[in-house]
């Protein structure tokens, strides 16, 4: 039987509660051939990062100091759910990691332009003792438990802080991991580490532990990857904004990379592309209600089309207009304005054009004040912070009429800009301002999913699931 991936988040491994919920987890799914992934322990990550800029700061003994509280949150959970000798090892391990990390936060403060790839080599302190730790919890709970060091699999090109993996990485996992799994062994790595070819430490960016479980199946041809996260599945928008958000059952991976790439964090952007290539399900599963709810990811054949599945978003957008004459029938202009953003490696999320202006958004503006001086040599240039795109998403929206002209009374009142239908058509995205975007959602969502009244988006919903 092929193997099961198991990826276990941050808040999936925040105390020794959360371990032990894994323990179960992972026990109960023995004999699907499980392969653990699991991110750092919650707010590591951060903490692990702020260090870095203490450090950079020049201050390389608060940069160490400001990681206890987290390296005893460790501590205090391998006291709790390891023998006496296995939590000594484990001690142990945290005391040369702390040493080591010291080492590296003092090269930092004297040589601050050698951070990128130590920041790196700082950050996967967090993955690599959450999975050492791990391993020990499933080996005191009777789990043949191996931990590997992730980054002997996932082999990466050198853009530190945010790496994307190399073919090597396929033979080189299976290589690893094979031998374990044929003898029954259950591999516990970390997620978002990796190294490149000279077995320097990378990583994924954040939030990247999604990506390596599913880079990990695509190489060892998993049957399911199961992300274990702290809520239900992917949920119809964003719960900490509406809080009638409910499971999707089943959504396509065209879909689920939609709402992964327009914001919704439950799945790393990157996710979906390696299960797609191996036709792997991938499966949302929440580790604190592991028989509860969760969703399935599979090809779109497979997945149930209701018309609208689920309302995404991304704060933090701006937006730039580019308005010039000499776009007006003229050939070249696109090209010279994406050399603009080529050359500023900053990427687009969502454009749209009149006849003489082009709109795009951008996530990440940290080039922009480079960047401007080569758009205005282009044309006149416009920048709008702090705006939000909001993405309707769904099979159904491909073939359903009258959808949008729901979506768009509905919020009449709200001032929206740069629609578009995604090239994909399973999407329907605009931008409002940032400070409109919570109630806009919430609205969205009362006429997707709560509203019964006759002709509403929730009426044809509900008919299309009863159908399924
Ligand atoms: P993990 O540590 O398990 O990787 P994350 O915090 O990265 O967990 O992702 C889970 C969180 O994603 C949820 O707690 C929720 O707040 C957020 N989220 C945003 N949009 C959605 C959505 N549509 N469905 C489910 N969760 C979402
Ligand atoms: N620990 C990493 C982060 O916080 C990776 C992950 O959680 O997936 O970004
Ligand atoms: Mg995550």
């Amino acid at each position: 039987m092929n193997p099961t991936i198991m990826k276990f988040g941050g808040t999936s491994v925040e105390d020794a509660s959360a371990f032990r919920n894994v323990a179960a987890i992972v026990s109960a799914g023995v004999a699907s051939r499980p392969v653990v992934v699991v991110s750092a322990i919650a707010g590591f990550t951060n903490a692990l990062l702020a260090s870095v800029q203490k450090a950079i700061e020049g201050d390389a003994r608060a940069a160490t100091k400001s990681l206890d509280h987290d390296l005893r949150r460790h501590i205090s959970i391998a006291r709790e759910l390891l023998k006496a000798d296995s939590c000594a090892a484990f001690e142990l391990t945290i005391a040369v990691a702390r040493r080591e990390i010291r080492q590296l936060h003092k090269i930092i403060a004297m040589h601050p332009v050698t951070h990128p790839p130590l920041q790196d080599e700082i950050v996967a302190y967090g993955e690599q003792l959450c999975s050492q730790l791990l391993a020990a919890v499933l080996r005191e709970n009777q789990l043949a438990a191996r931990y590997v060091d992730a980054r002997r699999c996932l082999r990466t090109d050198d853009s530190y802080g945010n790496a994307g993996p190399v073919p090597e990485t396929a033979p080189a996992t299976r290589a690893e991991l094979l031998p374990l799994l044929e003898s029954s062994r259950i591999p516990v790595l970390g997620g978002f580490i990796g190294s490149t070819g000279n077995g320097v430490t990378t990583t994924l960016g954040r939030g990247g532990s999604d990506y390596s479980a599913a880079i990990i199946g695509a190489a060892l041809d998993a049957r399911e990857i199961q992300i274990w996260t702290d809520v239900s599945g992917v949920l119809t928008a964003d719960p900490r904004i509406v809080n009638k958000a409910r499971t999707i059952p089943v959504l396509s991976y065209q879909e689920a990379a939609e709402l992964a790439y327009f914001g919704a964090k439950v799945l790393h952007p990157r996710t979906i592309q390696p299960a797609i290539d191996r036709r792997i399900p991938v499966r949302v599963c929440n580790s604190r209600a592991a028989d509860g709810a969760s969703t399935l990811i599979v090809a779109e054949s497979e997945a149930a089309p209701q018309t609208v599945k689920a309302i995404a978003h991304k704060n933090g957008i701006t937006t730039v207009q580019v308005s010039s004459a000499r776009m007006l029938g003229a050939y070249g202009f696109l090209r010279a304005l994406f050399e603009v953003f080529d050359r500023h490696r900053t990427a687009v999320d969502v454009v749209t054009t009149s006849e003489v202006s082009v709109s795009l958004s951008i996530d990440d503006a940290s080039a922009l004040p480079e960047l401007l001086p080569d758009l205005e040599q282009l044309g006149a240039v416009e920048v709008e912070e702090h705006r939000t795109i909001i993405s309707i998403i769904g099979e159904g929206l491909r073939n359903t009429p009258g959808i949008a002209a729901r979506v768009f009374s509905e919020i009449s009142d709200i001032n929206v800009t740069m629609i578009s239908v995604g090239a994909s058509s399973v999407n329907l995205t605009f931008m409002v301002e940032e400070s409109r975007a919570a109630e806009t959602i919430k609205r969205l969502h009362y006429v997707c999913f709560e509203d019964e009244r006759a002709g509403s988006a929730a009426k044809i919903n509900i008919a299309e699931e009863a159908i399924a």
